[in-house]
């Protein structure tokens, strides 16, 4: 049954404020969640494309809620910036994948890194270098055991203040990927002077990537301006073998997706790259 404009009203005024309440609702879950340890990193392997070899993995945040169940990033992030939670969610986050990637080196995986994803509120934190160095030495972690993701977008905000904050990291020894490359405006004069090792391919060119498609001249042309640059490139969500193909031919250095390993619990991460290594 059509309703009419003044039903149509009420229902989506009905739904706004069911939405507000939800919303406040979460915001005061988001507030107690560390408190509660309800939050949980999985871990998604990187492979080195040449010889199938892991180099590292990428920790990616969940919430354990205890009605909704699991909650993905991306539902709670945005929310835990605008509120400014997401600085002390993500001091936890650093925390926390630092202690699992010593864990990981002491069990032999030396030259594995823990790449950790940076919001632009971290990011523009006075405090960022100094929580970072700390964090490493608490928990043993030698700095090129750390690698910073920050999106295109953050990092091409206010590229002067960023250049200053990723040198600093940088000089640390720390590495320092530009996520989600492609979908922002980079300045490739900025571009070159950012003291980045890797660029990751946006997951949506990778989607509907297809030989003589649009997004093929994209990636190899991304590939090209990594060799200019001499950056590593990594395509991520990489869901199948003609994509795994086809991103090897195109010369991506680093491959990230369901295909060769889904983020797990760290528990089951030897498993998950047993089961592709072997
Ligand atoms: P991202 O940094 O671009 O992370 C990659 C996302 O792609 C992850 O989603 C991952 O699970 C997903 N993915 C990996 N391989 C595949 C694939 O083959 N196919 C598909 N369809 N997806 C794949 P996830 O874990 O839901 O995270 C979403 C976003 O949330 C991340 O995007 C990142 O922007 C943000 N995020 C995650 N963890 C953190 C964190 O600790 N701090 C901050 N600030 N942001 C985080
Ligand atoms: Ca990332
Ligand atoms: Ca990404
Ligand atoms: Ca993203």
């Amino acid at each position: 049954t059509k309703s009419t404009g003044r039903n149509g009203y009420h229902f989506f005024e009905a739904s706004m404020n069911t939405n507000a309440h939800k919303q406040l609702q979460v915001i005061q879950d988001l507030r107690l969640a560390l408190e509660r340890k309800e939050f949980c990193l999985h871990y998604q392997p990187k492979f080195n494309t040449q010889d199938g070899v892991v180099i590292g993995a990428e920790a990616l945040l969940r919430w354990q809620h205890p009605t909704r169940g699991m909650i993905a990033p991306d539902d709670f992030i945005a929310l835990a910036e605008k509120t400014g939670l997401i600085v002390p969610i993500g001091e936890w986050v650093l925390d926390e994948a630092c202690r699992q990637m010593r864990i990981w080196h002491d069990e032999g995986n030396k030259h594995w890194k823990v790449a950790v994803n940076l919001s632009a509120v971290q990011f523009s934190n006075d405090h960022l270098i100094e929580r970072v160095q700390t964090t490493l030495a608490r928990n043993g972690l030698p700095a090129s055991g750390l690698m910073l993701e920050v999106t295109e977008s953050t990092a091409m905000h206010d590229v002067e203040a960023s250049l200053t904050i990723l040198d600093k990291l940088a000089n640390m020894g720390i590495d320092i990927a530009i996520d989600d490359f492609g979908t922002g405006y980079s300045s490739l004069l900025y571009l070159k002077r950012l003291p980045a090792s890797e660029l990751k391919i946006d997951r949506g060119f990778i989607h509907d990537l297809a030989q003589g498609s649009g997004n093929s001249s994209i990636v190899a042309a991304i590939v090209a301006l990594g060799r200019t640059l001499n950056l590593r490139i990594v395509a991520e969500g990489v869901e199948t073998e003609e994509q795994q193909e086809y991103l090897t031919m195109l010369g991506c250095d680093t491959l990230q997706g369901y295909l060769m390993g889904r983020p797990v619990a760290p528990d089951q991460f030897m498993n998950t790259i047993r089961a592709v290594v072997s």
